[in-house]
């Protein structure tokens, strides 16, 4: 911990003094935590982001217009209070605290500022409504919870410069007001006042800029950056997100892999201890959606799915005979689960565009309950083939391999947590590689790309992208990789397309005729022409890193002014609309949409 400056209120910090300062003479700035009033002993714990030190105010030492004025303090009053550290006494020491053998008693007390009866106090914050909090947030800031977590951020921030720098990495500033970067979100825009009718967009990435650094011979290229997404409300989202963005010129897949996985290394030991596996392993793209259900799997269990398509279509079972596909997972101890409780995962289920969920439980080496009768002819090779035992739930998915995988993939989650499946190891980590370069949107009949429209195919793939045929073009795979800790997309990135014409294909394929790729991305292409060396990067999420490293699942708590659900910052009020002023110099109308019936 830095020694707080000297200055003017304060010699020492609130959480500096130790036992072997007992003697000296200090000066402590902070607010008031806590106080006690026994008459001729005044107690107050005064507070900064150190910590705590508790002050003593006796009438014999500090005289009765000191001791008066200790007496008037309350929570959250500002103090500076100069004093001799002196040991606590016998039993009075408080272990919890790392200033706790030592207090300070007062000789003289200066009031810097009061304050009314706050909403609430920092110990009873967590009991608080989130939304008391995102008002006040700077009562909020002042818990030590929440001091720490900006220290462990700015930890991160640091060690992210630094590891990069010292690896000739340069950090570069890129425009926010720019034009549209497609990453699958909508933009959040601004009028230019300057061309009437014209717009800026905020970067939802700073990707072509940091390809065309690449182009511009910056070889690595590395920001801590702003991006915004004007994306419906969800839990673990914000609007505006912090990205460590990288990127990197004549490299592979590999050499990014190598960068960051050092990075994380260093983070996760300095902030932690814990060390990182060397290397972090791979997962296919398809093995991972095959076996977890996701892109992003949770290896922290096991519950895997099993391909019973085979079995289920030798069985009488409507549901499982004509599915396209039947996936099952083996839920330990599961059978003890209620019927209550079964259906309600059967409802649960079609959230997730399920027609429902078979189950059936595990008894002795035969079935009970559920689909029990249906599979009874498949028993023995269904039990072997997927390891059940007497006491397991087996829960089955028949449908569409899309929902199968979805529904099954978020059932281990669920699963896992509401039956406190003890995890096999606390930190588990993935690579996950080789995802597919397309996806096919049905209800619009076009193809999307998975990653970004400037991630290369596979190198023997790109043969490929002149065909028509929708099985080929859906086998394509890309460059693109994702890190994967616990279940959650620390990140990803990917090899780009470095040739204009492969670039252009790319365009062609995602629905973007050459009118459109030239206002749109024409810039892109005329750097690709002039000579564009191979590259390739990633992005880290720097909120989810903390939120790991602070073990939350709240994304608002490691950000120092987050927004609500709905967008909204509470405590300055925005967004709010604009007078007419302003929206005549930026030459806007507004037209509301009608109000809702
Ligand atoms: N621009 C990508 C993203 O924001 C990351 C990358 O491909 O480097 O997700």
């Amino acid at each position: 911990m830095p020694e707080a400056i000297q200055t003017r209120y304060r010699t020492h910090s609130c959480g500096q003094l130790r036992k072997s300062d007992v003697g000296k003479e200090v000066k402590l700035a902070g607010w008031v935590n806590v106080y006690r009033d026994h008459g001729k002993l005044v107690f107050v714990d005064l507070r900064d982001r150190d910590g705590l030190t508790q002050l003593v105010f006796d009438v014999d030492l500090c005289g009765a217009a000191t001791h008066e004025l200790a007496r008037s303090v309350r929570s959250e009053w500002v103090l500076s209070a100069t004093g001799v550290v002196t040991p606590r006494g016998e039993g009075l020491t408080n272990p919890k605290l790392a200033t706790g053998e030592v207090e300070v008693r007062v000789k003289s007390l200066e009031v810097l500022s009061s304050s009314p009866h706050p909403p609430f106090v920092p110990d009873e914050a967590d009991s608080v409504h989130e939304e008391k909090r995102l008002n006040y947030r700077y009562l909020d800031l002042r818990r030590p919870q929440m001091s720490e977590t900006l220290r462990v951020r700015h930890k991160v921030a640091k060690i992210m410069r630094d590891e990069l720098g010292d690896q000739g990495f340069w950090e570069i500033e890129t425009p926010f007001l720019t034009k549209s970067t497609p990453e699958g979100s909508r933009d959040f825009i601004v009028p230019a006042r300057l061309v009437p009718g014209s717009f800026y967009a905020l970067p939802q990435s700073p990707q072509l800029f940091k390809q065309i650094l690449m182009v511009g011979g910056v070889d690595k290229y590395m920001q801590i950056v702003r991006c915004f997404r004007d994306e419906d409300p969800r839990a673990d989202r914000q609007a505006e997100f912090t990205q460590l963005d990288v990127e990197m010129s004549f490299i592979d897949r590999e050499n990014v892999i190598a960068v960051v996985e050092q990075l994380l290394r260093r983070i996760w030991k300095e902030i932690l201890g814990v060390d990182v596996p060397s290397p972090i392993p791979h997962m296919e793209y398809d093995e991972a959606v095959n076996t977890y259900g996701s892109d992003r799997p949770d290896l922290r269990f096991g519950m895997q799915l099993h391909d019973i398509t085979d079995l289920a279509h030798t069985t009488e079972f409507g549901v499982f005979k004509n599915a396209p596909m039947v996936k099952a997972i083996v839920v330990p101890g599961g059978g003890k689960m209620t019927r209550k409780e079964t259906d309600a995962l059967a409802e649960w289920s079609k959230g997730f565009g399920a027609k429902g969920l078979a189950v059936t439980k595990v008894v002795g080496s035969g079935f009970d309950t559920g689909v029990a009768k249906f599979i009874q002819p498949i028993a023995a090779q269904l039990i072997e083939r997927i390891g059940a035992k007497d006491g397991d739930l087996l829960a089955f998915a028949a449908d569409k391999p899309a929902i199968v995988h979805k529904v099954l993939g978020e059932l281990r989650l669920k699963l896992a947590k509401d039956l406190q499946i003890k995890p096999s190891t606390e930190w588990a980590w993935v690579w996950v590689v080789n995802f597919p370069l397309l996806d096919h949107d049905e209800a619009e009949n076009k193809w999307n790309a998975v990653h970004h429209p400037f991630t290369s195919p596979l190198d023997e793939d790109i043969p490929k992208l002149a065909s028509t045929d929708h099985a080929v073009l859906s086998s394509l795979k890309s460059k693109a990789y994702d890190i994967v800790l616990n279940g959650y997309e620390l990140g990803g990135g990917s090899i780009r397309i470095h040739r204009m014409d492969v670039q252009q294909q790319m365009f062609s394929i995602l629905g973007v005729d050459e009118a459109q790729q030239k206002s749109r991305f024409g810039f892109l292409l005329e750097a690709l022409n002039f000579g564009a060396p191979p590259h390739g990067g990633i992005a880290l999420g720097l909120d989810r890193v903390v939120m790991l490293l602070r073990n939350t699942t709240n994304i608002r708590d490691v950000i120092a002014f987050p927004k609500t659900q709905s967008g909204a910052d509470l405590m300055c009020g925005s967004p709010s609309p604009l007078d007419e002023k302003q929206l005549k110099e930026a030459n806007i109308r507004i037209a509301l949409p009608p109000p809702k019936a």
